[in-house]
Protein backbone atom coordinates (compact mmCIF):
# COMPACT_ATOMS: atom_id res chain seq x y z
CA UNK A 1 0.00 0.00 0.00
CA UNK A 2 1.15 3.34 -0.71
CA UNK A 3 1.66 4.98 2.50
CA UNK A 4 2.88 8.52 1.38
CA UNK A 5 0.85 10.14 4.05
CA UNK A 6 1.50 7.79 7.18
CA UNK A 7 3.09 10.59 9.50
CA UNK A 8 5.68 9.74 11.76
CA UNK A 9 6.93 12.40 14.30
CA UNK A 10 9.83 14.66 12.89
CA UNK A 11 11.07 14.53 9.32
CA UNK A 12 11.97 11.89 7.49
CA UNK A 13 15.50 11.93 6.34
CA UNK A 14 16.19 11.73 3.03
CA UNK A 15 20.36 11.28 2.65
CA UNK A 16 20.48 9.75 -0.10
CA UNK A 17 22.98 11.71 -3.39
CA UNK A 18 19.74 12.88 -4.76
CA UNK A 19 16.28 14.42 -4.70
CA UNK A 20 17.79 15.72 -1.62
CA UNK A 21 15.59 17.33 1.25
CA UNK A 22 13.98 20.57 -0.25
CA UNK A 23 14.26 23.74 2.01
CA UNK A 24 10.71 25.21 3.43
CA UNK A 25 11.92 28.22 1.55
CA UNK A 26 11.98 26.43 -1.75
CA UNK A 27 8.85 24.83 -0.71
CA UNK A 28 6.81 27.95 -0.25
CA UNK A 29 8.23 29.96 -2.85
CA UNK A 30 6.27 27.22 -5.39
CA UNK A 31 2.68 27.66 -3.47
CA UNK A 32 1.47 30.10 -5.85
CA UNK A 33 -0.84 30.25 -8.64
CA UNK A 34 0.83 28.93 -11.97
CA UNK A 35 0.75 31.68 -14.05
CA UNK A 36 -0.04 31.94 -18.03
CA UNK A 37 3.52 31.08 -19.48
CA UNK A 38 2.73 33.64 -22.30
CA UNK A 39 1.20 35.90 -19.97
CA UNK A 40 3.50 39.50 -19.08
CA UNK A 41 4.52 38.60 -15.51
CA UNK A 42 6.04 34.93 -17.13
CA UNK A 43 8.90 36.81 -19.25
CA UNK A 44 10.18 38.38 -15.91
CA UNK A 45 10.61 35.05 -14.08
CA UNK A 46 12.27 33.12 -17.34
CA UNK A 47 14.43 36.03 -17.50
CA UNK A 48 15.27 35.67 -13.85
CA UNK A 49 16.11 32.37 -13.45
CA UNK A 50 17.99 32.09 -16.80
CA UNK A 51 20.58 34.60 -15.80
CA UNK A 52 20.75 33.89 -12.10
CA UNK A 53 21.90 30.02 -13.57
CA UNK A 54 24.82 31.68 -15.87
CA UNK A 55 25.93 32.35 -12.26
CA UNK A 56 25.27 29.03 -11.12
CA UNK A 57 27.43 27.53 -14.32
CA UNK A 58 29.74 30.24 -14.06
CA UNK A 59 29.41 31.15 -18.13
CA UNK A 60 28.85 34.21 -20.16
CA UNK A 61 27.18 31.87 -22.41
CA UNK A 62 23.74 30.13 -23.20
CA UNK A 63 21.74 28.21 -20.70
CA UNK A 64 19.08 25.79 -21.87
CA UNK A 65 15.98 24.21 -18.99
CA UNK A 66 14.13 21.55 -20.29
CA UNK A 67 11.06 20.00 -17.92
CA UNK A 68 12.78 17.17 -17.98
CA UNK A 69 14.85 15.16 -15.12
CA UNK A 70 18.87 14.67 -15.78
CA UNK A 71 18.51 12.12 -18.44
CA UNK A 72 16.63 14.18 -20.61
CA UNK A 73 19.45 16.79 -20.11
CA UNK A 74 21.80 14.24 -21.10
CA UNK A 75 20.35 13.71 -24.74
CA UNK A 76 19.93 16.98 -25.03
CA UNK A 77 23.87 17.22 -24.88
CA UNK A 78 24.08 14.70 -27.57
CA UNK A 79 21.57 15.27 -30.03
CA UNK A 80 22.33 19.01 -30.40
CA UNK A 81 26.25 18.45 -31.37
CA UNK A 82 26.49 15.19 -32.97
CA UNK A 83 25.82 12.78 -35.58
CA UNK A 84 25.21 9.87 -36.90
CA UNK A 85 27.91 7.15 -36.18
CA UNK A 86 30.18 10.00 -34.07
CA UNK A 87 33.40 8.51 -32.20
CA UNK A 88 32.70 9.85 -28.57
CA UNK A 89 34.68 9.20 -25.63
CA UNK A 90 33.82 8.51 -22.44
CA UNK A 91 35.41 7.34 -19.15
CA UNK A 92 33.74 4.25 -17.24
CA UNK A 93 33.66 5.87 -14.06
CA UNK A 94 31.00 4.47 -12.34
CA UNK A 95 26.49 3.78 -12.99
CA UNK A 96 26.17 6.93 -14.04
CA UNK A 97 29.16 7.37 -17.09
CA UNK A 98 27.85 3.51 -18.01
CA UNK A 99 24.28 5.04 -18.85
CA UNK A 100 25.42 7.83 -20.53
CA UNK A 101 27.42 5.54 -22.86
CA UNK A 102 24.49 3.30 -23.36
CA UNK A 103 22.02 6.45 -24.40
CA UNK A 104 24.96 7.43 -26.66
CA UNK A 105 24.97 3.75 -28.13
CA UNK A 106 20.98 3.91 -28.05
CA UNK A 107 20.97 6.84 -29.90
CA UNK A 108 23.86 5.92 -33.32
CA UNK A 109 27.02 7.18 -31.87
CA UNK A 110 29.75 4.60 -31.35
CA UNK A 111 31.53 5.58 -27.58
CA UNK A 112 34.67 4.42 -26.67
CA UNK A 113 34.99 3.46 -22.80
CA UNK A 114 38.14 4.05 -21.30
CA UNK A 115 37.77 1.31 -18.84
CA UNK A 116 37.33 2.02 -15.07
CA UNK A 117 37.12 0.16 -11.79
CA UNK A 118 34.78 2.13 -10.11
CA UNK A 119 36.56 3.41 -7.50
CA UNK A 120 38.71 6.05 -8.87
CA UNK A 121 38.40 9.42 -11.26
CA UNK A 122 38.66 9.70 -15.20
CA UNK A 123 42.15 9.78 -16.07
CA UNK A 124 43.44 12.86 -18.28
CA UNK A 125 46.94 10.94 -19.09
CA UNK A 126 44.73 8.26 -20.86
CA UNK A 127 42.23 11.07 -22.60
CA UNK A 128 44.99 12.77 -23.98
CA UNK A 129 47.26 9.06 -24.72
CA UNK A 130 43.65 8.37 -26.83
CA UNK A 131 43.22 11.85 -28.21
CA UNK A 132 46.94 11.87 -29.18
CA UNK A 133 46.43 8.60 -31.55
CA UNK A 134 43.33 10.06 -33.04
CA UNK A 135 45.41 12.03 -35.69
CA UNK A 136 42.37 12.50 -38.33
CA UNK A 137 40.17 13.88 -35.17
CA UNK A 138 37.39 11.26 -35.62
CA UNK A 139 36.77 11.64 -32.08
CA UNK A 140 34.29 14.27 -31.92
CA UNK A 141 33.04 14.75 -28.12
CA UNK A 142 34.99 13.81 -24.69
CA UNK A 143 32.29 13.38 -22.39
CA UNK A 144 32.78 13.13 -18.62
CA UNK A 145 30.83 12.86 -15.15
CA UNK A 146 31.91 15.16 -12.69
CA UNK A 147 31.02 13.33 -9.96
CA UNK A 148 30.52 10.06 -10.07
CA UNK A 149 27.32 9.47 -8.02
CA UNK A 150 27.31 5.74 -7.91
CA UNK A 151 30.73 5.77 -6.42
CA UNK A 152 31.37 8.99 -4.90
CA UNK A 153 34.51 10.00 -6.62
CA UNK A 154 34.85 13.66 -8.74
CA UNK A 155 36.72 13.79 -11.73
CA UNK A 156 38.98 16.82 -12.30
CA UNK A 157 37.76 18.82 -15.30
CA UNK A 158 39.81 21.40 -15.50
CA UNK A 159 42.53 18.83 -16.13
CA UNK A 160 40.62 16.95 -18.77
CA UNK A 161 40.17 20.32 -20.38
CA UNK A 162 44.32 20.36 -20.11
CA UNK A 163 44.13 17.05 -21.67
CA UNK A 164 42.62 17.73 -24.48
CA UNK A 165 44.06 20.79 -24.85
CA UNK A 166 47.56 19.18 -24.61
CA UNK A 167 46.97 16.65 -27.08
CA UNK A 168 45.74 20.02 -29.69
CA UNK A 169 42.12 18.23 -30.11
CA UNK A 170 39.42 19.58 -31.28
CA UNK A 171 37.02 17.04 -29.77
CA UNK A 172 34.10 18.73 -28.19
CA UNK A 173 34.21 18.38 -24.04
CA UNK A 174 30.74 17.43 -22.50
CA UNK A 175 30.65 17.44 -18.41
CA UNK A 176 27.15 15.62 -16.60
CA UNK A 177 26.90 17.91 -13.36
CA UNK A 178 24.06 16.66 -11.89
CA UNK A 179 25.06 15.81 -8.70
CA UNK A 180 28.19 18.62 -8.29
CA UNK A 181 26.88 21.71 -9.26
CA UNK A 182 25.67 24.04 -6.54
CA UNK A 183 28.11 21.93 -3.97
CA UNK A 184 31.25 21.46 -5.79
CA UNK A 185 33.31 24.01 -7.12
CA UNK A 186 32.53 23.73 -11.10
CA UNK A 187 33.43 26.51 -13.70
CA UNK A 188 32.01 25.68 -17.13
CA UNK A 189 33.59 28.60 -19.28
CA UNK A 190 36.57 28.75 -17.46
CA UNK A 191 37.38 25.17 -17.75
CA UNK A 192 36.53 25.16 -21.45
CA UNK A 193 33.44 23.31 -21.39
CA UNK A 194 31.55 23.03 -24.09
CA UNK A 195 28.17 21.67 -22.77
CA UNK A 196 27.37 20.99 -18.92
CA UNK A 197 24.30 19.19 -17.83
CA UNK A 198 22.62 19.29 -14.77
CA UNK A 199 19.56 18.50 -12.60
CA UNK A 200 17.42 19.71 -10.61
CA UNK A 201 17.13 17.79 -7.51
CA UNK A 202 20.84 17.67 -6.18
CA UNK A 203 22.67 20.77 -5.07
CA UNK A 204 20.34 22.55 -6.24
CA UNK A 205 17.77 21.51 -3.62
CA UNK A 206 14.10 21.67 -5.78
CA UNK A 207 12.39 18.24 -6.48
CA UNK A 208 12.80 16.47 -9.70
CA UNK A 209 11.73 17.48 -12.82
CA UNK A 210 14.22 20.41 -14.12
CA UNK A 211 17.40 19.71 -16.11
CA UNK A 212 19.98 22.27 -17.45
CA UNK A 213 22.35 22.61 -20.41
CA UNK A 214 24.98 25.30 -20.26
CA UNK A 215 26.03 25.83 -23.79
CA UNK A 216 29.23 26.81 -25.30
CA UNK A 217 29.05 29.15 -28.78
CA UNK A 218 31.32 26.03 -30.31
CA UNK A 219 28.68 23.56 -29.23
CA UNK A 220 25.95 26.10 -30.28
CA UNK A 221 28.06 26.15 -33.82
CA UNK A 222 28.40 21.92 -33.93
CA UNK A 223 24.19 22.29 -33.54
CA UNK A 224 24.26 24.04 -36.62
CA UNK A 225 26.05 21.63 -38.87
CA UNK A 226 23.82 19.98 -41.68
CA UNK A 227 22.88 16.33 -41.23
CA UNK A 228 23.38 15.82 -37.02
CA UNK A 229 21.29 13.42 -34.97
CA UNK A 230 17.74 14.03 -35.36
CA UNK A 231 15.96 16.19 -32.63
CA UNK A 232 13.06 18.05 -31.97
CA UNK A 233 11.70 18.78 -28.44
CA UNK A 234 15.42 18.69 -27.62
CA UNK A 235 16.39 21.34 -29.93
CA UNK A 236 18.93 24.09 -28.35
CA UNK A 237 18.07 26.85 -31.45
CA UNK A 238 14.20 27.23 -30.58
CA UNK A 239 14.56 27.40 -26.90
CA UNK A 240 17.39 29.42 -27.10
CA UNK A 241 15.06 31.71 -29.52
CA UNK A 242 12.16 32.21 -27.07
CA UNK A 243 14.40 32.65 -23.89
CA UNK A 244 15.89 36.16 -25.54
CA UNK A 245 12.47 37.18 -23.89
CA UNK A 246 12.50 34.88 -20.62
CA UNK A 247 9.71 32.63 -22.36
CA UNK A 248 10.06 29.26 -23.49
CA UNK A 249 8.83 27.56 -27.09
CA UNK A 250 6.58 25.21 -24.82
CA UNK A 251 4.86 25.07 -21.66
CA UNK A 252 7.66 25.07 -18.77
CA UNK A 253 7.53 23.84 -15.10
CA UNK A 254 6.14 27.26 -13.98
CA UNK A 255 6.24 26.28 -10.12
CA UNK A 256 9.30 24.70 -10.87
CA UNK A 257 10.72 27.61 -12.08
CA UNK A 258 9.33 29.57 -8.83
CA UNK A 259 11.11 27.38 -6.88
CA UNK A 260 14.42 27.67 -8.65
CA UNK A 261 14.13 31.41 -8.44
CA UNK A 262 14.01 30.91 -4.74
CA UNK A 263 17.08 28.03 -4.55
CA UNK A 264 19.77 30.62 -6.75
CA UNK A 265 18.53 33.09 -4.44
CA UNK A 266 19.78 30.91 -1.29
CA UNK A 267 22.92 29.81 -3.14
CA UNK A 268 23.98 33.07 -4.00
CA UNK A 269 23.56 34.93 -1.11
CA UNK A 270 25.30 32.18 0.71
CA UNK A 271 27.79 32.64 -1.62
CA UNK A 272 29.27 29.50 -4.19
CA UNK A 273 32.53 29.55 -2.31
CA UNK A 274 31.09 28.94 1.41
CA UNK A 275 28.98 26.43 -0.78
CA UNK A 276 31.64 24.45 -1.31
CA UNK A 277 33.38 24.72 2.02
CA UNK A 278 30.13 23.43 3.76
CA UNK A 279 30.09 20.91 1.30
CA UNK A 280 34.35 19.72 2.09
CA UNK A 281 33.27 20.01 5.44
CA UNK A 282 30.55 18.02 5.63
CA UNK A 283 32.31 15.11 3.64
CA UNK A 284 35.35 15.34 5.73
CA UNK A 285 33.38 14.94 8.80
CA UNK A 286 31.37 12.30 7.10
CA UNK A 287 34.56 10.35 6.35
CA UNK A 288 35.68 10.85 10.00
CA UNK A 289 32.75 8.64 10.87
CA UNK A 290 33.46 5.75 8.44
CA UNK A 291 37.09 5.79 9.13
CA UNK A 292 36.69 5.30 13.23
CA UNK A 293 33.56 2.76 12.35
CA UNK A 294 36.64 0.73 10.32
CA UNK A 295 34.69 0.47 7.25
CA UNK A 296 35.73 1.42 4.03
CA UNK A 297 35.59 4.21 1.60
CA UNK A 298 34.48 3.40 -2.01
CA UNK A 299 37.04 5.84 -3.84
CA UNK A 300 40.58 5.09 -3.37
CA UNK A 301 42.53 8.11 -4.57
CA UNK A 302 41.89 11.17 -1.55
CA UNK A 303 42.29 13.77 -3.83
CA UNK A 304 39.22 12.83 -5.71
CA UNK A 305 36.86 12.06 -2.54
CA UNK A 306 33.48 13.62 -3.62
CA UNK A 307 31.95 16.36 -1.58
CA UNK A 308 28.78 15.71 -2.12
CA UNK A 309 28.25 12.11 -1.24
CA UNK A 310 30.44 9.29 0.21
CA UNK A 311 29.92 5.51 -0.63
CA UNK A 312 30.98 2.97 2.37
CA UNK A 313 31.66 -0.48 1.56
CA UNK A 314 29.93 -3.04 3.06
CA UNK A 315 32.36 -5.61 5.43
CA UNK A 316 32.81 -9.38 3.61
CA UNK A 317 29.38 -10.95 3.47
CA UNK A 318 26.74 -8.23 4.67
CA UNK A 319 24.45 -6.91 2.48
CA UNK A 320 24.05 -3.14 2.09
CA UNK A 321 20.29 -3.19 1.48
CA UNK A 322 19.62 -5.75 4.29
CA UNK A 323 21.33 -2.43 6.39
CA UNK A 324 19.72 0.18 4.88
CA UNK A 325 16.18 -1.44 5.36
CA UNK A 326 16.89 -1.46 8.69
CA UNK A 327 17.48 2.26 9.29
CA UNK A 328 14.55 3.13 7.19
CA UNK A 329 12.13 1.24 9.44
CA UNK A 330 14.25 2.30 13.01
CA UNK A 331 15.02 5.92 11.89
CA UNK A 332 12.87 7.03 9.03
CA UNK A 333 16.01 7.86 7.09
CA UNK A 334 16.62 6.90 3.80
CA UNK A 335 20.03 6.10 3.04
CA UNK A 336 21.46 5.71 -0.98
CA UNK A 337 21.75 2.33 -2.23
CA UNK A 338 24.25 0.78 -4.47
CA UNK A 339 24.12 0.48 -8.55
CA UNK A 340 24.72 -2.56 -10.50
CA UNK A 341 27.75 -3.80 -9.79
CA UNK A 342 28.34 -2.42 -6.10
CA UNK A 343 24.46 -3.21 -5.76
CA UNK A 344 24.20 -4.54 -2.08
CA UNK A 345 27.97 -3.93 -1.34
CA UNK A 346 27.68 -0.40 -0.86
CA UNK A 347 25.76 2.13 0.55
CA UNK A 348 25.88 6.19 -0.11
CA UNK A 349 25.22 8.75 2.21
CA UNK A 350 24.06 11.68 0.68
CA UNK A 351 25.35 15.06 2.33
CA UNK A 352 24.74 17.32 -0.43
CA UNK A 353 22.19 20.16 -0.77
CA UNK A 354 20.36 21.55 2.53
CA UNK A 355 22.15 20.14 5.49
CA UNK A 356 23.94 21.74 8.19
CA UNK A 357 26.36 19.93 10.94
CA UNK A 358 23.41 18.62 12.35
CA UNK A 359 21.36 17.09 10.24
CA UNK A 360 24.78 15.35 9.31
CA UNK A 361 25.10 14.28 12.98
CA UNK A 362 21.59 13.12 12.86
CA UNK A 363 22.26 11.00 9.57
CA UNK A 364 25.93 9.65 11.21
CA UNK A 365 23.78 8.82 14.43
CA UNK A 366 20.97 7.30 11.83
CA UNK A 367 24.29 4.74 10.52
CA UNK A 368 25.92 3.97 13.86
CA UNK A 369 22.86 2.80 15.71
CA UNK A 370 22.08 1.04 12.69
CA UNK A 371 25.37 -0.54 12.39
CA UNK A 372 24.81 -1.62 16.23
CA UNK A 373 21.35 -2.99 15.60
CA UNK A 374 22.41 -5.45 12.34
CA UNK A 375 25.74 -6.01 14.18
CA UNK A 376 27.65 -5.38 11.67
CA UNK A 377 31.19 -5.62 12.46
CA UNK A 378 32.54 -1.64 13.49
CA UNK A 379 33.77 0.29 16.01
CA UNK A 380 31.89 2.80 17.77
CA UNK A 381 32.76 6.63 17.97
CA UNK A 382 32.25 7.82 13.81
CA UNK A 383 29.64 10.24 15.73
CA UNK A 384 32.27 11.50 18.23
CA UNK A 385 34.65 11.34 15.08
CA UNK A 386 32.89 13.71 13.38
CA UNK A 387 31.68 15.77 16.28
CA UNK A 388 34.72 16.50 16.78
CA UNK A 389 36.01 17.48 13.54
CA UNK A 390 32.54 19.84 13.21
CA UNK A 391 33.01 21.74 16.04
CA UNK A 392 36.76 21.98 16.04
CA UNK A 393 35.62 24.06 12.47
CA UNK A 394 32.51 25.60 14.28
CA UNK A 395 35.43 27.03 16.59
CA UNK A 396 37.19 28.71 14.07
CA UNK A 397 34.40 30.25 12.13
CA UNK A 398 33.57 32.18 15.73
CA UNK A 399 36.87 33.82 15.74
C1 LIG B 1 21.01 11.59 -10.75
C2 LIG B 1 22.02 11.53 -11.83
C3 LIG B 1 21.68 11.28 -13.17
C4 LIG B 1 20.28 10.92 -13.58
O1 LIG B 1 19.44 12.00 -13.49
P1 LIG B 1 17.85 11.75 -13.55
O2 LIG B 1 17.33 13.06 -13.06
O3 LIG B 1 17.56 10.60 -12.67
O4 LIG B 1 17.50 11.50 -14.97
C5 LIG B 1 22.67 11.32 -14.11
N1 LIG B 1 23.95 11.57 -13.79
C6 LIG B 1 24.33 11.79 -12.52
C7 LIG B 1 25.76 12.06 -12.22
C8 LIG B 1 23.39 11.78 -11.51
O5 LIG B 1 23.76 11.99 -10.24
Amino acid sequence: MLRLNAHPSGRHFLQIPGPTNVPDRVLRSMDYATIDHRGPEFGELGAAVLAGMKKIFKTGSHVVIYPASGTGAWEAALVNTLSENDLVLMAETGHFATLWKSMAEHLGLRVEFLPGDWRRAADPDAIQARLREDKNHEIKAVCIVHNETATGVTSDISSVRSAIDGASHPALLMVDTISSLGSIDYRHDEWGVDVTVAGSQKGLMLPPGLSFNAVSEKALDASRKEGGLRRSYWDWHAMIASNATGYFPYTPATNLLYGLHEAIGMLLDEGLDTVFARHNRHAEATRRAVRAWGLEILCTDPARYSSSLTAVMMPEGRGADAFRKIVLEHFNMSLGQGLSKVKDKVFRIGHLGDINDLTLCGTLSGIEMGLGLTKIPHTTGGVDAAMAYLAQGAEVRSR
